[in-house]
Order: C-alpha cells, then sequence, then structure tokens
C-alpha cells in the first residue's frame, strides 16, 4: 500500500518537474524577440507617505503580453529571463522606460516623485551597470535621490564583495537602495549595516496578517523599530485594508505600498490618483490653523 502510494507521488513529482521544465523552454522561446516587438510595458503603482498621505514614490512594475502566450506574470518570466541572461536587455529596457516616464512627469503633480526600480542580482554583476544608470538619469533629465534601486536579500548573499563596491557607487552617485520582500530571505541583520541600504520594505506576507495575529503584529513592530534605530526607511508592502494602514502609521513605519492605497496601473491613471491626491491634501493642511 505504502509503496503504491510513495511511487505514485515520485512519478507525479517527476511529471511536474518536467511540466515546469516544459513551461520553461516555452517561456524561453516566446521571450526572445519580445523586447523589439513592444510585448513588454510598466505599470506604477503608488508608495504614499503613512502620516500625511503625500505621494511620494513610485514602483515600476514590469508586464509582458506575449503574442504567443498572452499576459505571463513577472513571477513566471523573471527567473526564465534570468537563466538565459536575457535580464540584462530586459533590466535596461526596464531603468530606460521607467526614467523617460519620470521625465514625462516633469510639469504635472508628479514632478518630484521618486521612482523605484526592481533590479535583478545579474543586473548588479554586469561591470556596465553603474554607468548604465548614470546614463538613464542623465538622458531624461532626472536627479539621482529621483530613483531608487529595489534589491532582494538574494543580492546580498550571492556577490558580496562586488555588491558592496557597486551599491557604494550608486550611493555615492545619489541613488537610493532599497531591500525588497524583507523578512523573506536569509540574510543576517549585519547586512543591513554592511550595505549600503536607505530603505528597508517589509514584505506583504508581515503586513497581511498584522490586524489579527499577534505574533506578525510584535514582528513587524520590531522590524519598524530595527529601522529606526540604523536610520533606515520603512515601506509596508501589500497594505490592503484601512486597519493595517493606521497600525503601521502609529508604529512609526514611514510609507505605506498596497491595494488598499492604489493597484499598478498605466502612467494615465497614475497622474489621475496624483492629481487627486494632490487636491485632497491641499483641502486639508497638515498644519492646523492658530484657533486660540
Ligand atoms: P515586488 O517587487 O515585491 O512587487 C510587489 C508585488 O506585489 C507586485 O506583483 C504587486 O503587483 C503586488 N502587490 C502590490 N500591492 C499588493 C497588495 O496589496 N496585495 C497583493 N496581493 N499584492 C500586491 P507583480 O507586479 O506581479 O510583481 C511580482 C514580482 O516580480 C515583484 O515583486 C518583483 O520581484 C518582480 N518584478 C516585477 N517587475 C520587475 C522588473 O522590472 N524587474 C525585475 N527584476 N523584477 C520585477
Ligand atoms: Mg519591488
Ligand atoms: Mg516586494
Ligand atoms: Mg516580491
Amino acid at each position: 500500500e505504502a509503496k503504491k502510494t510513495g511511487r505514485g507521488e515520485q512519478r507525479m513529482f517527476t511529471e511536474d518537474m518536467n511540466a515546469a521544465a516544459r513551461d520553461a523552454l516555452v517561456i524561453d522561446g516566446a521571450l526572445r524577440g519580445a523586447i523589439e516587438a513592444n510585448e513588454f510595458s510598466l505599470v506604477y503603482q503608488a508608495i504614499t507617505n503613512a502620516h500625511s498621505g503625500k505621494l511620494t514614490k513610485v514602483e515600476a512594475l514590469l508586464r509582458w503580453n506575449s503574442a504567443l502566450l498572452g499576459p505571463v506574470p513577472p513571477d513566471r518570466f523573471i527567473p526564465v529571463a534570468e537563466d538565459s541572461g536575457m535580464i540584462i536587455a530586459l533590466g535596461t529596457w526596464v531603468l530606460d522606460q521607467a526614467c523617460r516616464q519620470v521625465g514625462l512627469w516633469k510639469q504635472t503633480a508628479l514632478h518630484d516623485v521618486t521612482i523605484s526600480i526592481n533590479v535583478s542580482s545579474w543586473q548588479l554583476a554586469d561591470p556596465g551597470f553603474v554607468t548604465l544608470v548614470s546614463q538613464a538619469l542623465i538622458r531624461n533629465g532626472l536627479s539621482p535621490h529621483q530613483l531608487e534601486l529595489e534589491l532582494t536579500e538574494r543580492v546580498l548573499i550571492e556577490d558580496t564583495l562586488n555588491v558592496q563596491t557597486v551599491l557604494a557607487q550608486l550611493r555615492a552617485l545619489g541613488v537610493g537602495i532599497s531591500l525588497d520582500d524583507f523578512g523573506t530571505g536569509y540574510s543576517s541583520l549585519s547586512y543591513l549595516t554592511q550595505f549600503h541600504l536607505n530603505t528597508l520594505k517589509i514584505d506583504r506576507a508581515f503586513v497581511m496578517d498584522i490586524e489579527h495575529s499577534e505574533r506578525s503584529n510584535n514582528l513587524v513592530h520590531a522590524i519598524i523599530a530595527m529601522g529606526h534605530s540604523l536610520g533606515l526607511q520603512l515601506v509596508a508592502e501589500g497594505v490592503e485594508t484601512a486597519g493595517q494602514a493606521a497600525i503601521l502609521e502609529r508604529m512609526g513605519c514611514h510609507y505605506l505600498q498596497g491595494y488598499h492605497i492604489a493597484r499598478p496601473i498605466v502612467p494615465d491613471e497614475l497622474l489621475r490618483f496624483a492629481d487627486s491626491r494632490a487636491a485632497a491634501l491641499a483641502q486639508t493642511p497638515s498644519q492646523p490653523d492658530f484657533a486660540i
């Protein structure tokens, strides 16, 4: 009996592996030529000041509408693009496109927004990366503090020495460095001081249960306290309810990101969001009038 089940499970596992490998092969094939065919686009998700509600940063998120496969989510094609090396060309496209977009926002309510871009470890390891970044800034007329690069803990673990040098160079340029999905990886806390980071993004997995799980609540509280003492900015990811937003604000989290604030949207929609946010803030001044 038991042996039979075991064999069955093993066969299913092998079939899953084959299916995953086949998937990756199909995606790899479809990725070839996808940049030239204009199949990629960026959507932008608002990140607001937890206290004032001001729209301060925007995260660029990559979308792929494949002629062959239809829409494919980044969690499925980014790993394939990393394996094939295509992530270098794709990451360059993202950097260019996002900086150009911020350039276009110059005369709008988004004129002083900071753009956050997700960067893969492969891009950081590319010797031309720092030059690429500074050229994208110059070409599009952005000041370096308007750009923030989001890295995952994996980046810090993989190539410690080279990464430290590259991050130091980027910080010297004035570009911000943000640690994405914080708490889900395996980096030691000493990495937080060793690397030149400005911002920690608390992963959605912890924010999700903050209202109902004492454990998550304590954990987020501890991360925020630690961030404060290290002089880091804190962003909470995956904020989906007003209750979560209120708790995070009370805990001293600086910025909020999530469906409760806004979904990732196309530039025109984001501009409308920014306009209505600016109008709402103008009506409720943060400095109260002297009533006495
Ligand atoms: P991430 O950088 O952690 O981005 C946040 C993800 O959470 C996005 O998924 C976003 O749509 C989603 N999200 C935001 N708010 C909420 C919320 O309130 N609830 C829930 N359930 N989800 C929320 P998306 O766009 O599918 O991206 C997934 C991941 O793919 C990103 O995670 C990032 O690691 C990677 N990625 C996206 N764009 C790029 C890119 O241009 N380059 C690289 N290297 N990776 C990218
Ligand atoms: Mg990110
Ligand atoms: Mg994240
Ligand atoms: Mg993520």
